[in-house]
């Protein structure tokens, strides 16, 4: 089933209302539904953690409350009540990976208190249902199937959205934390910024953060590989900006689907390598890849970098060098760029790997320090 959102209710007096005026006290309850998936863990729906004769008969101490307005005033300022409110819809696009952890860590601590916590969200299906299954994941060490089938057995409305169990997926691959640098994190963060950018046509200040520095400018811990223009040789991106894909067909992931893998196999570690062996300016080094089987080198898709020209303000174009303005690739936000082998990513920034060379940048720091 598909929980509605609470912003289509309509209030008691029938009027409809601005979601910013609403308050849980706006909205009849459904039944009372809750149940107990481990020892002092609920997962429940908006009525039973509105309900005080609920709340007290089971002993919920904490209230974890993943919904689009907070809980009543009554019920926040309960004497007895740890609560804790993370503002989201029930949407596949919804970022709630950002809060995971959070969450993980507010039902831990009651937890671990023994005290008995209660996850609700507004039908306890899916938001709800995600927060709880985060933390079975982490407790237990469970990949998301497992951990979903605990807790389905428990609550038999368990569902989250499709894009939540992508995210749930990528909390375990991340160790059960945000790690900015891995590579499926950029994408979700970019797949979001997109979605911004396809609404509003000018990235959010939030989202500002997926515009990675400039290489050519940074000069703490710069990064001994990177890619230049080969024209001018401008620096235009370091290995960590570049973001890998396999050649369609093959499987992006190692064959551990839901394994934790704290790094993934990186071409530009072996290219590293390959640099410390070969003479730097020869252009054997500088080409395709062809040696890697892995990694596709057909496009070089990259992060989004503070030296692309009105990437902010467009929701696509081409992108020149900033030096010499030699046409280096494309980007766009909104729609997906298909590679030669046939991979397409969104949002894509990619260069042309025939514009662009790979050197050393730490000879260049030496010699301006
Ligand atoms: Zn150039
Ligand atoms: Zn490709």
């Amino acid at each position: 089933m598909q929980p509605a959102q609470p912003g289509g209710y309509p209030s008691r007096s029938g009027k409809p209302q601005d979601c910013g005026t609403l308050s849980r006290d706006d909205f009849d309850g459904d039944p009372v539904s809750i149940d107990e998936v481990e020892t002092c863990l609920f997962l429940g729906n908006l009525s039973a953690a509105t309900h005080m004769e609920t709340l007290r008969s089971f002993k919920i101490t904490h209230i974890l409350t993943l919904d689009s307005v907070p809980l009543p005033q009554h019920i926040l300022e309960a004497s007895f009540l740890t609560t804790k409110y993370v503002q989201i819809a029930d949407m596949p696009r919804e970022d709630i990976l950002q809060h995971l952890e959070a969450c993980v860590d507010f039902i831990a601590s009651a937890v671990e208190q023994q005290h008995n916590v209660l996850v609700h969200c507004y039908f306890g299906v899916s938001r709800s249902s995600s927060a709880v299954i985060a933390y079975v994941m982490k407790r237990h060490n469970l990949d998301y199937q497992a951990a979903y089938e605990l807790v389905l057995a428990k609550r038999r409305f368990v569902q989250p959205n499709a894009g939540f169990v992508a995210q749930l997926k990528l909390f375990r691959r991340m160790g059960y934390k945000i790690d900015p640098g891995y590579q499926r994190y950029k994408m979700h963060r970019l797949r979001l910024a997109g979605e911004q950018m396809r609404k509003a046509k000018i990235l959010p200040q939030s989202f500002h953060n997926v515009v990675r520095p400039d290489p050519d400018i940074t000069r703490e811990n710069p990064e001994p590989i990177v890619f230049r223009c080969r024209r001018c040789r401008r620096v235009l991106a370091s290995k960590s900006n570049v973001l890998e894909h396999r050649p369609r067909g093959q499987p992006m992931a190692p064959p551990a689907q839901d394994t934790i893998e704290p790094t993934e196999p990186r071409l530009l570690d072996q290219l590293s390598e390959r640099l410390r062996k070969a003479s730097l300016g020869s252009p054997s080094h500088e080409n395709t890849g062809s040696s890697n089987q892995n990694q596709c080198r057909s496009l070089l898709f990259v992060e989004p970098i503070a030296w692309m020209h009105r990437i902010m303000l467009n929701t696509q174009g081409r992108l020149y060098c900033p030096k010499c303005e030699q046409k280096l690739g494309n980007f766009s936000w909104i729609n997906a760029c298909q590679c030669p082998c046939g991979e397409t990513m969104t949002p894509a920034f990619y260069l042309i790997p025939s514009k662009v060379e790979l050197s050393k940048a730490v000879q260049n720091v030496q010699t301006t320090v």
